[in-house]
């Protein structure tokens, strides 16, 4: 049962009008042309509490496109299913480069350094693909989006897909190189198709914080008791999005936030408060980084607001 909070509106609201100013400014992901489109003066909030307490703000029920939020939900299923085997083709180390990075992947042999930048993430749906069709592998994949958020209504935005699939040219650099280093086994069409696809659905804030609400609850869903992933790989997924989840902004974020979180260039941030619950942003003014600017102020004065910090 999802509940209105009056006391937790008020800072919700309190906290997201003091950064009105940071709405509109920044670019948007023009880098794939469906996303350049987007209005750059959308700005929403949503948070979940394990309880069931609910606030949001201003956009909150619009979709965006969640693009690389994707990969905390790739790698919830790939530890699932193939558990630490996972760290023998992708590192967990920050790497304090950008999220396409080329350069980095070259001098450590085609291992990524973590699962959130892009070359770590092909490599996620190269194992999530495990000899079945893109078909069948995305289907997989929206099954957990499905089941996390309660909600069958989530689907894959297929204009953005195709956009993305069109401009791919740095990711298929990534995964061919990848390919050459023998860490990418199906071809790198079917991997590039999976990952364009999956960074491609399309979720609002509201649906955002429900689907991560598990790891806020050390992978057990607070609302319906469903186990989604052992505790000990939900703490692993939180302390991967603390050190590794904005880039080579990853430390920016957490010395201003405090939070466990990840971006993607579709303007949206969402953070896990374990034990506490989740708050979703979105707005597509990204900052040099490729992080909503609005949203990590947002969420910067959210945080401070609430008194939510990990620390
Ligand atoms: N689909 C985007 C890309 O591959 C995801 C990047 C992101 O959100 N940082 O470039």
């Amino acid at each position: 049962m999802v509940k209105g909070n009056v006391s937790l509106q008020k800072k919700l609201d309190s906290a997201c009008n003091s950064i009105l100013d940071q709405v509109g400014r920044g670019h948007v992901a023009d880098y794939i042309p469906a996303l350049a489109r987007i209005d750059i003066k959308k700005f929403g909030a949503s948070i979940l509490t394990i309880e069931g307490e609910k606030a949001s703000y201003g956009d909150a029920q619009e979709s965006f496109s969640i693009q690389s939020i994707s990969k905390v939900f790739s790698l919830t299923l790939v530890l699932s299913k193939i558990g630490d085997e996972l760290w023998k083709r992708v590192n967990h180390e920050p790497s304090g480069n950008s999220f396409n990075s080329i350069v980095q992947l070259e001098m450590e042999k085609g291992i990524p350094r973590n699962p959130f930048i892009n070359a770590g993430a092909l490599v996620l749906c190269d194992i999530l693909l495990n000899g079945r069709s893109t078909e069948a592998c995305l289907s997989s994949i929206l099954d957990l989006f499905h089941k996390v958020a309660n909600d069958e209504t989530i689907q894959i935005d297929e204009e953005v897909a195709s956009s993305e699939l069109k401009t791919a040219h740095r990711n298929l650099s990534l995964a061919n190189f990848m390919k050459s280093c023998k860490n990418i086994h199906h071809t790198v069409q079917e991997v590039l198709d999976v990952y364009c696809h999956q960074c491609s659905i399309a979720m609002n804030c509201e649906q955002m914080s429900r689907s991560l609400l598990f790891l806020s609850k050390e992978g057990l869903d607070p609302l319906t008791n469903n186990r989604i992933i052992t505790q000990e790989m939900a703490r692993r997924i939180n302390s991967i999005m603390m050190l590794c989840g904005h880039y080579d902004a990853s430390g920016d974020f957490a010395y201003r936030v405090g939070l466990p979180g990840k971006s993607g260039v579709g303007g949206g941030i969402v953070v896990v408060v374990p034990e506490v619950g989740v708050i979703t942003v979105w707005s597509p003014g990204l900052n040099k980084n490729g992080n909503s600017l609005a949203g990590s102020a947002a969420l910067e004065a959210i945080a401070r607001t609430l008194n939510w910090n990990i620390l």
